[in-house]
């Protein structure tokens, strides 16, 4: 079922994200400072960036996600208007000129903005993987629909990350999840989608240098596949796909961490909190995938429960959005 998918899409995109959260930069500062990472647990307070926040905290892959699905529907659709609005809305809300959350693309896209700048110049060397963590609402806009969602994640890129590498990644994983929403989608199916949204997405924007992430994406994957010890699969993640804030890591390791998990939505949660580095944004992205692959039925009740509870998750009303989502996809389907 189409709501079934927008809700673990949705849902999937949280849990990764405030699971992932307290994860160090490094996995074996992770396993150090936690063992295994294998619940909701808060920021540790010698953490450069979400050091203080609690358990279960989404942070601002989710929070940009969210804000772009709430301007989607309230535009009817993906426009270059709604996603500035988005992004500035969600800076000013969260004193972004202040904040530690802010990316450096993003941070330097919208302070062009609201200088007045031409917003097809403002993401013009947005290179990072800002693109990708909240670009998960324009796949669930387009079930069944690569080549839209590919337009449209480059849309939504053009105001911060108007270039050919970001744009790469985040075509890759809306198109992977505008088929992860078919019915009868397989893993294959999403990862060669992906793929296919990199290597088009990297036609677009402003000429970037950068790695191929098609290739990133099939490196992650092989590496996944070749079996062993989890932990010796997660170190050569770490060790050749990366997982910093470059966006042909990201995505490749998201793909990765997918892969090993079989989309199971909370292991896939676990493998990328373990792994560390951008962790929360791993995990929102590879968790997005894996819901919309298997629903919101394959997310436990209990996690979901966690997350209603949190305040920051409560305020942004998930259930209206599939809601809203929904009526957008089924309208232009
Ligand atoms: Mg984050």
């Amino acid at each position: 079922m189409l709501k079934d998918k927008i809700l673990g899409g949705l849902y999937g995109q949280a849990l990764g994200d405030a699971w992932g959260m307290p994860a160090y930069f490094d996995p074996d500062q992770t396993w150090k400072a936690y063992g295994w990472i294998e619940d909701f647990l808060p920021g540790p307070d010698d953490h450069e960036v979400h050091g203080g926040l609690p358990a279960c905290r989404i942070t601002d892959d989710s929070e940009q996600a969210f804000s772009l699905a709430q301007a989607y529907i309230a535009h009817g659709g993906v426009t270059l208007e709604a996603s500035i609005e988005a992004i500035v809305a969600w800076y000013d809300r969260t004193g972004g000129d202040q904040s530690r959350y802010v990316g450096p693309s993003t941070r330097r896209g919208v302070q062009a903005l609201k200088r007045g700048d031409d917003p097809y110049t403002t993401g013009r060397m947005g290179d990072t993987n800002g693109a990708a963590m909240r670009v998960s609402v324009v796949g669930l806009l387009h079930p069944n629909d690569p080549m839209g969602a590919i337009e449209d994640a480059h849309i939504s890129c053009i105001p911060t990350h108007n270039t050919s590498v970001a744009i790469s990644g985040a075509a890759a994983i809306a198109a992977a999840i505008a088929v992860a929403m078919r019915d009868d989608a397989t893993l294959d199916a999403v990862i060669a989608a992906g793929m296919l949204g990199a290597e088009i997405g990297r036609q677009k924007g402003n000429p970037w240098l950068g790695p191929s992430v098609t290739r990133r994406i099939e490196m992650a994957v092989n590496i996944a596949r070749k079996g062993g010890e989890p932990r010796a699969i997660m170190r050569e993640l770490y060790d050749v796909v990366g997982t910093s804030l470059s966006i042909v890591e990201t995505v490749g390791a998201a793909f990765g961490v997918l892969v090993m998990a079989d989309a199971d939505p909370r292991q896939t949660a676990i493998y990328a909190a373990n792994l560390s580095g951008d962790a929360d944004t791993v995990a929102a992205i590879a968790c997005a995938i894996a819901g919309a692959y298997r629903g919101i039925g394959a997310i436990p009740q209990e996690i979901c429960a966690k997350l209603d509870a949190d305040p920051i998750f409560a305020d942004y009303h998930v259930p209206q959005l599939a809601e809203g989502i929904e009526r957008l996809a089924t309208k232009s389907s």
